[in-house]
């Protein structure tokens, strides 16, 4: 198909666990689908919550999508089919091909809107997202609720002591605290 000219950004979408990243995801992809345009939603094969298919959320709304092991994957799905927009969700466990991935389909006049968390259990920026967050047009941080302190709360604070950085879990491992309450928890762990 041919792209209508001036079209094609970046979006990013990002925060803590349990901030509702998915939940924007999948909010802006309905207003695709009502709009007619042609979608395709895609995530790293190593997210296995919930579904294999679907891109679902916590509140468990959902939309399907294509589960791809890597960045090349999601640049042939999208040229080959003629996808207007596409989602891409956790994106922080692909590998940093997806930053040319993303110019290349925005270049190309493909609207991208990328969901991750911005940051590990340790605080550091997660995988490609800093790079995507640095070249997208637009970014969007969203925000969980400290469990200490009902504060906004930007980390993902592990519960258990895995010091692996991809740990796939939910409330059972993870609970999403301020800045204030994960500095004392991290200092409290090292002690
Ligand atoms: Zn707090």
């Amino acid at each position: 198909m041919e792209y209508a000219k001036k079209t094609g950004w970046i979006e990013v979408i990002c925060g803590s666990m349990f901030s509702g990243k998915t939940e924007e995801l999948i909010r802006r992809m309905r207003r695709v689908q009502f709009a007619q345009r042609s979608l395709a939603i895609f995530k790293p094969k190593i997210d296995t919550r919930y579904s294999v298919e679907e891109v679902v959320s916590h509140d468990a709304k959902s939309i399907k999508s294509i589960t791809v092991s890597c960045s090349a994957e999601i640049l042939e799905h999208t040229l080959a089919g003629g996808v207007e927009v596409i989602g891409i969700d956790e994106a922080q466990f692909l590998d940093n091909g997806i930053i040319e991935v993303a110019q290349t389909l925005a270049n190309q006049g493909v609207r991208v809107i990328i969901a991750g968390l911005d940051t590990d259990f340790r605080g550091i920026p997660f995988g490609p997202m800093p790079y995507l967050m640095a070249i997208a047009e637009y970014v969007t941080k969203e925000h969980a609720i400290c469990v200490h302190c009902g504060d906004l709360a930007n980390h993902s604070h592990r519960l258990t002591k895995s010091d692996k950085i991809v740990e796939l879990g939910e409330k059972d491992i993870y609970e999403p605290v301020c800045r204030h309450c994960f500095n004392k928890l991290r200092k409290k762990n090292a002690d």
